[in-house]
């Protein structure tokens, strides 16, 4: 661990909103306990064509009347200019000083992209309405993000997002360093220089993993998911094992220089805080 360069790092986690009371009550309690760690802020995502708004917006109050910093994400596929400033009024009401800014898909059975294409357009969108007030995050793919046709091509179109603004990074989540050592070497050759922070999914699941993974065209590498599905149903195999690689990784990547991590929570305390606990964050 003494290893480890000394450069500014931000640690964070990521939640969704829950659509039950229970669910509600869980993640109060899940924002109390990670909160003790001391993360730089909590982030909520928002369901597709905004479909969680307004649990997106109760999560950011309930993390803010809790205490802690909130960066609420926010998609503009299928919105509209007018929708997007109003929500943008009402977090800057809620005092809110960071924004994850992505493009979103469009839900099934929906073609109508709308105004926004595309997440640079964003950015540009929330820089030209509120000046410098928000802090923003943008996403990124070092495995390429699925819908592009090249990696060079993702490359051009990520840095418009970095142009038209952005302040930081966060990576969609990934089990090989070198895909990520890469791709912020590629875009350091672009000019990009902004903080790329690692998104880190604890591993306790092996079908939904899977699952996800599919979805978000990460790579499971061939020993991970071979030693998984040979675990079966047996849960407390699977979890040993997860937070192995999942801790190797993280080591591996705040030795060689990564600005922070970003874990994808999944609203549950345990994974997360086995991780960053081990890593004396
Ligand atoms: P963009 O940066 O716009 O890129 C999308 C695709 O378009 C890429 O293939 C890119 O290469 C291409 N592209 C970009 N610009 C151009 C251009 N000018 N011309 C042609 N092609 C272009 N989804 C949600 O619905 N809610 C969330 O809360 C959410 N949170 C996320 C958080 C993180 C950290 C990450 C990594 C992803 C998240 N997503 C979320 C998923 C995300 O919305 C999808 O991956 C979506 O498909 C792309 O969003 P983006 O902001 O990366 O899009």
């Amino acid at each position: 661990m003494n290893s480890r360069k000394k450069i500014p790092r931000t640690y964070s986690c990521e939640f969704f909103p829950p659509k039950t009371e229970q669910g509600r009550a869980n993640l109060s309690v899940t924002i109390d306990e990670l909160g003790r760690l001391k993360p730089a802020y909590f982030s909520c995502t928002y369901g597709a064509g905004g479909s969680t708004q307004d649990g997106t917006t109760d999560t950011v109050k309930e993390i803010t009347r809790q205490g802690f910093a909130a960066a609420p994400h926010i998609t503009c596929i299928g919105s509209t200019p007018e929708k997007i400033k109003a929500l943008l009024d009402s977090y800057i009401a809620l005092g809110i000083k960071r924004i994850v800014a992505l493009r979103g898909d469009l839900p099934p059975g929906q073609d109508q992209a709308g105004h926004f294409l595309y997440a640079d357009q964003l950015v540009t969108f929330i820089r030209q309405q509120t000046g410098d007030h928000f802090h923003i995050e943008v996403a990124a793919y070092p495995e390429k993000h699925p819908q592009a046709a090249s990696i060079q091509d993702d490359l051009r179109h990520f840095k418009k997002k970095a142009d038209a603004g952005a302040n930081a990074v966060i990576t969609q989540y990934f089990f090989n360093p070198d895909a990520y050592f890469r791709f912020v070497d590629d875009c350091a050759q672009l000019g990009v220089t902004l903080p790329i922070v690692p998104g880190i999914m604890p591993i306790t699941n092996y079908k939904q993993l899977a699952r996800f993974s599919e979805g978000c065209g990460a790579e499971i590498p061939r020993w991970i998911a071979a030693r998984l599905e040979g675990y079966g149903e047996d849960l407390d195999a699977i979890r040993a094992f997860g937070l192995e690689v999942t801790l190797r990784l993280c080591e591996t990547l705040l030795e060689r220089g990564a600005p922070g991590l970003h874990f994808y929570t999944l609203n549950r305390t345990e994974p997360t805080r086995a991780i960053w606990e081990q890593l004396g964050i």
